[in-house]
């Protein structure tokens, strides 16, 4: 077999059999097949695609480059869910301790900040003390004892992946379907979960940033993910305004800690009941997502899911008192405030702008070897829908230091829309997506 001839298969838009992915994936990996080979392989997919089949068998190479996580001996039913990114959205946070607290054990490997849109990791990581890298000791030992831990993404598993997306970055090949669908389920089925659900975000501040776009996508998450025998369900939901009323590091674990006590914004308790309700209907421990939302509730209600969520931050190292004393008090001294421009209803809150001046602030980063802030973010204080009086305050934004709030406040006044009518009301949940 030679690379060249698989490149010029894929280029005339003709299937490729197990064998030939399998040569070209593998003797990339190996450093046998060289980048600007590979380059053009990714090149000849994002135009040309790839069947469901050749989907699942890219997803299973990509898996078998590298280790599966050993769940052996844990007693399951083992559930994750995976967003596809978005500003605002810390649904993993309150979501995990949870679904744990009802009897589904969740394996989270999570990532990092990622151009506009936040990173679990990086979230957590502002408790003080708390650890994202966990052995897979550690690991099986919240799995086991709390129900859910939370780490990163070992080198072990699906080298594959990390080889070929930072080369798909820098050769114009990220937004392809089957690429993107093969990238995530590799490495969420190299975790160990049973089932997976899906949170495929849709609008501005989202990967994918049209419905139809979403849609695809979603569709192929369920199919290859069954194919790869998961129980898979995607769900379709709104990323054009940030989910929730923080944006930031500390300041979305402030957030999770309401949504535990009950009384977090609207649309995250929404979203992550939802989501909660699929997976312990996908573990069987719910007839469906009516009974599944109730007892995620329930969770909530009797303190069991919040308790999980401490047990786990001491686990992991974090420090509990210092938790609770910096809450809603642990703000940046560089700060501004953003005001209204005119009288009106906010017609729209662009999560993209929103997601780039948090950047900006320190939240995410620029470059991979940037560190982040643990105090910059943004808080809103009005809403997509709320009325506003010229000069009312709508945000508090705080940076990493004096220079960048400038630059913030400018994304951050162009995200905001201002109407003379109250604007048509969205929902949250778009779609769901079954195979
Ligand atoms: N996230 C991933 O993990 N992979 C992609 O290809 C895109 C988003």
């Amino acid at each position: 077999m030679r690379a060249v001839d698989i490149i010029m298969k894929k280029r005339a838009g003709e299937t490729l059999s197990a064998d030939e992915i399998r040569f070209f994936i593998d003797g990339y990996v190996r450093g046998e097949i060289p980048d600007y080979q590979v380059s053009a392989f990714l090149m000849a997919v994002y135009f040309k695609g790839m069947t469901a089949q050749e989907t699942a068998m890219l997803t299973r190479v990509m898996l078998e480059s590298g280790e599966v996580m050993d769940l052996s001996g844990i007693p399951g039913p083992f559930v994750d869910k995976h967003s596809t990114g978005g500003v605002g959205d810390k649904i993993s946070l309150p979501l995990a301790p949870i679904v744990a607290a009802c009897g589904v054990k969740v394996p989270m490997m999570s990532g990092r900040s990622l151009g506009h849109t936040g990173g679990t990791l990086d979230k957590l990581e502002s408790i003080p003390g708390y650890r994202t890298s966990l052995d897979l000791a550690a690991f099986r030992k919240g799995l086991q004892e709390d129900g859910f831990a939370m780490t990163g993404q070992t080198a072990r598993i699906v080298p594959a992946d990390k080889k070929l997306y930072a080369l798909r970055d820098v050769t114009g090949t990220v937004e392809s379907i089957p690429l993107i669908t093969a990238s995530i389920l590799s490495k969420k089925v190299a975790e160990g979960a049973e089932s997976l659900v899906f949170d495929v975000k849709c609008g501005s501040g989202a990967f994918m940033k049209t419905y139809e776009d979403a849609r695809a996508l979603a569709k192929s998450l369920v199919s290859t993910g069954t194919e790869m025998g998961k129980k898979t369900i995607a769900i379709l939901t709104d990323m054009s305004q940030p989910l929730g009323y923080k944006v930031g590091n500390f300041l979305e674990i402030e957030e999770t800690l309401d949504c535990l006590e009950g009384k977090g914004p609207a649309d995250v308790m929404e979203l992550t009941y939802h989501l909660g309700a699929w997976m312990l209907v996908l573990g069987g421990i719910c007839k469906d997502l009516a009974e599944g939302c109730a007892r995620c509730e329930e969770a909530v209600a009797s303190g069991s899911a919040l308790d999980r969520f401490y047990r786990n931050v001491l686990r992991q190292g974090g420090n509990l008192g210092e938790l609770t004393t910096r809450r809603n008090i642990w703000r940046s001294a560089f700060v501004q405030e953003i005001t209204a421009e005119a009288s009106g209803y906010i017609a729209s809150l662009d999560a993209l702008r929103i997601g780039l001046a948090s950047v900006h602030l320190g939240v995410g980063r620029n470059r991979t070897e940037d560190t982040v802030s643990p105090v910059a973010g943004l808080v809103f204080e009005k809403k997509r829908g709320d009325k506003v009086r010229q000069g009312e305050r709508i945000a508090l934004m705080y940076g990493k230091d004096e220079a960048c709030l400038e630059p913030a406040r400018s994304l951050v006044l162009d995200a905001i829309a201002i109407s003379s009518e109250p604007p048509a009301p969205s929902p949250l949940i778009i779609e769901e997506i079954t195979q």
